[in-house]
This record gives structure tokens, sequence and C-alpha cells, in this order.
């Protein structure tokens, strides 16, 4: 897979516009990347304010699949949460970008997920129904196995 950061930064503006609502809110915030199954042709939900808002109703329209998310995280911390973790596995999205801002600095980490490793349908199996202690320990093993960070160069203002 292309690096992850390539594709999100087609999305700056509303990279930037999620941005623009976190400050607003300090809420999560961010937005859905579909792909047209059998086309290459991306398309964003809209940005909105929540908790995984833009993947609490059914993401993607018809014959479009999740092909990733970008959110923002408060605190400056990019560590994807075993939420995260499991609601990339779970839309066995290709890749998922977080957004963090210090000093009023905003940066940009991707994280890319190769679902054609011979432990990820197990592990998206197992993480399916886990909680608690279980979902961390399944978590950590997704993302030494076979979750790659990238670290963005993205124009924000
Ligand atoms: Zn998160």
């Amino acid at each position: 897979m292309q690096n992850p950061c390539d594709i999100i930064s087609e999305f700056g503006s509303q990279v930037n516009e999620s941005f623009d609502l976190f400050e607003k809110t300090r809420r999560e915030t961010g937005f859905t990347i579909c792909k047209v199954l059998d086309d290459s042709k991306l398309s964003t939900t809209s940005t909105c304010v929540g908790e995984k808002c833009f993947l609490t109703e059914k993401p993607c329209y018809d014959h479009k699949e999740v092909f990733g998310t970008f959110h923002t995280h408060p605190y400056g911390i990019f560590r994807p949460s075993p939420i995260d973790i499991k609601t990339a596995l779970t839309f066995r999205m290709p890749f998922f970008c977080i957004g963090t801002e210090r000093n009023s600095k905003r940066n940009v980490k991707c994280f890319s997920i190769n679902t054609e490793h011979p432990n990820f349908e197990i592990t998206r199996h197992k993480i399916l129904t886990a909680e608690g202690e279980e979902l961390e320990r399944l978590s950590e093993i997704a993302k030494k196995n076979f979750i790659k960070e990238f670290e963005c160069k993205l124009e924000t203002t």
C-alpha cells in the first residue's frame, strides 16, 4: 500500500476543517474516506463532531467501502486507542490517520494496516468481541504485527 500520508494530503482542506472544529469544541472530530468498489475513486463523508461520529451511522453509502478515517485527539497524543484499533480492524480499513495539536501546531500521523498479514483475520475475529484488558492486549498485538506508523508532512494552516 502507498504511504497513507499521500492519501490524506488529498483531503488537506477537510483535515484543516476538522482541526478548526476541534479547536472550537475540544471534542473528537473527523471524517471517513470512502472508496467505490472496484474503482480508485475516493470520496469523504462530512466532517462531524463527537466520538467516532463519522462511523456510527452507515459511513459510506451504497457500493462504497470504508477506505480510511481521519480523527483528532486531544492533549497532543498520537497513540491510537484500543477502540481505534478495534474500529479499524472491524472495517478492514487499509489505514487511518490521527491529528493532534501542540502549541497551536497541527500534526498528523497515519497508520497503515496490512490486512493481508497471516495473523490479520484471526486477530480481527478475536478483537470484534474483546473489551477491557483483552482489547488492550489484542490491540498491542495488532500494532506490533501489522500496523505501521507514518509521520505526515501536511500543509496545515
Ligand atoms: Zn482515536
